[in-house]
């Protein structure tokens, strides 16, 4: 287990998950298993991690990268991913991670903002980098995976880089509070806001994958989460490779049938993924489960939004496994409340706290509330994997934390024997199958569409999503709403935001309800939406 003590004065991540393995003596062992499609598995052991990282690592250093600059991956689930990635932290460049799905406008938030250096993505991705590139002057390199010469203009070809660079890199003494990661995470108002973390969090992120995961050495871990979000770096490449533990990554999409039968036939023991994936297995017919033998598997996770009580009596009856539901967000950088083996299910509960970090259930005043009430769910700070700062925005940091206590912006309530259970958000944000939607993000793409004059967006309960989009609109005098612009509306979100953010449902109004100093008053929506009382409107703009 890694402390600060331990690491004394070599926190680098990158190195962390790589060259120390092989000194552990785990270089021959399979430390990545790829399986692109059903049909290919290839493997890579911690020595191919630690060679091809330390060559992305010179790759960097070759282009005049400099520590604490910005680099982002932007990525379908692929082997460079990690190899940029963990490279990129041994250079102590600060790697983002982008959702391959992201479109333009949300593309040039992230890589505006942070003002990035470069980018590693694929060819079929570049057109939506270049739609934008002209407003992003720092970015000066476009690095492609899948083209075999360079093209000019700063668009390099991956593999030419990596023939070209040695497969030997001494990664520099790398300090706490060095900066590592960055996300970029929705609020619900303003642009999104980058979550920068720094090298000290592999202590808690080594800790809860060895004590809530619960990975030994010969575990193989399946964590379905997209690099793209804190799951996947925390627990998709972090934590498991801190502890020389084989994890295994799939280049397919949700399939019932290929899951399972990835499941048994690579002898997955250890699975972490999220109640949406989970409630679409669920859907399927008993019969699938009864063909597929699941012995090997040990344990089930699940992380991002609330595990309905469902899913776990239908994981109890059907796979014969408890689920263990975890809660962190991008801001904690690893898992803070969880359920886990050896402690009591309350199906419906998150769980309680992992040792050293104490939450607490604060009312607005910032006084703690009896046990049973709702509150917001607060952590004190200081713990090892705490955010360094909101990139660019200390000030939006320093608003999240009162008198020692981080506010996580969801709201939760404590039971009289310390477990804690999810209420909602305290914001506006959308969480539609685990991933966190701005409706600020989908309201400005929204005013970019000619036909529409106003916009407000919701998150409403969805059975199989957690929640859904929806857009309230109004349209310019004369307009006619029309199949022909639903399909436009729901195309532009999708090509700017991202397919995610796209609208479940549209509904156009007169005006759209805002308060006297114009803010949109999304709570009126929701009521209108639901059909429930609209509560004081009294600060409410005369319609
Ligand atoms: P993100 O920062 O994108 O990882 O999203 C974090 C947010 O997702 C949290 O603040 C919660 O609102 C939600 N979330 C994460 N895990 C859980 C969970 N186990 N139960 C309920 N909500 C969760």
């Amino acid at each position: 287990m890694y402390t600060h003590e331990s690491l004394g004065s070599q926190f680098n991540i990158g190195h962390l998950c790589t060259r120390a393995q092989c000194d552990a003596g785990r270089g021959d062992k399979v430390a990545l298993r790829w399986v692109p499609t059903a049909l290919q598995r290839i493997d890579y052991t911690f020595t191919d991690l630690d060679l091809h990282s330390n060559r992305f690592a010179n790759v960097l250093t070759g282009l005049g990268f400099q520590p604490g600059e910005i680099f982002f991956t932007f990525l379908p689930k692929a082997t460079e991913q990690f190899f940029a990635f963990l490279g990129a932290l041994k250079a102590q460049v600060v790697c983002g991670t982008l959702f391959a799905n992201f479109g333009d406008e949300a593309l040039l938030d992230r890589l505006g903002d942070s003002r990035a250096r470069g980018v590693i993505t694929k060819k079929q991705f570049l057109k939506k980098i270049l739609r934008i590139r002209d407003r992003l002057p720092e970015l000066e390199y476009i690095i492609l995976v899948d083209s075999d010469e360079h093209q000019g203009n700063g668009i390099l070809s991956y593999s030419l880089l990596m023939a070209g660079a040695s497969d030997s890199f001494e990664v520099p003494p790398t300090g706490p509070e060095t900066p590592s990661v960055l996300h970029y995470t929705s609020g619900s108002t303003g642009k999104p806001k980058g979550v920068l973390h720094c090298h000290r969090s592999i202590i808690s992120q080594s800790y809860t994958t060895a004590h809530v995961l619960d990975l030994k050495e010969d575990d193989l871990l399946w964590c379905t989460a997209d690099q793209g979000w804190v799951t996947g770096t925390s627990y998709g490449i972090i934590g498991p490779w801190s502890l020389g533990v084989a994890q295994l990554h799939y280049g397919g999409g949700y399939d019932a049938g290929e899951w399972f039968s990835l499941l048994e036939r690579e002898g997955v023991t250890v699975w972490y993924s999220a109640p949406t994936a989970l409630r679409m297995l669920m859907r399927e017919s008993d019969d699938l489960y009864a063909k597929f033998d699941l012995s090997r598997l040990r344990h089930i996770y699940s992380v991002g939004e609330p595990l309905n009580p469902e899913v776990i009596h239908w994981s109890r009856r059907l796979l014969r496994h408890e689920i263990y539901d975890t809660w962190f967000q991008t801001e904690t950088g690893a898992i803070m409340i969880c359920n886990r083996p050896g402690v009591e299910v309350r199906p419906g509960s998150m769980g309680t706290p992992i040792p050293g970090i104490q939450p607490a259930i604060l009312g607005d005043d910032g006084a703690p509330l009896p046990d049973g009430e709702q509150g917001n769910l607060c952590i004190r700070s200081g713990w090892p994997s705490m955010f360094a700062t909101y990139l660019n925005n200390e000030s939006a940091y320093q608003s999240k934390f009162r008198d020692g206590w981080y506010y996580t912006g969801d709201t939760a309530r404590r039971d009289g024997d310390g477990h804690y259970w999810f209420m909602g958000r305290s914001d506006d944000v959308i969480n539609t199958a685990g991933h966190l939607i701005s409706p600020f993000e989908v309201e400005s793409a929204l005013l970019e569409i000619p036909e529409i004059v106003e916009s407000g967006v919701i998150g409403a309960p969805d059975e199989l999503l957690y929640e859904k989009v929806v857009a309230f609109i109004a349209l310019r005098q004369g307009v006619e709403y029309s199949t022909a612009l639903e399909l436009k509306i729901r195309l532009y979100i999708s090509n700017k935001v991202s397919s995610i953010a796209t609208p479940q449902e549209i509904r156009v109004m007169e005006r759209i309800p805002k308060n006297k100093s114009g803010k949109i008053m999304r709570r009126v929506l929701k009521a209108t939406y639901l059909g429930t009382e609209l509560g004081d409107v009294s600060t409410m703009e005369d319609l």
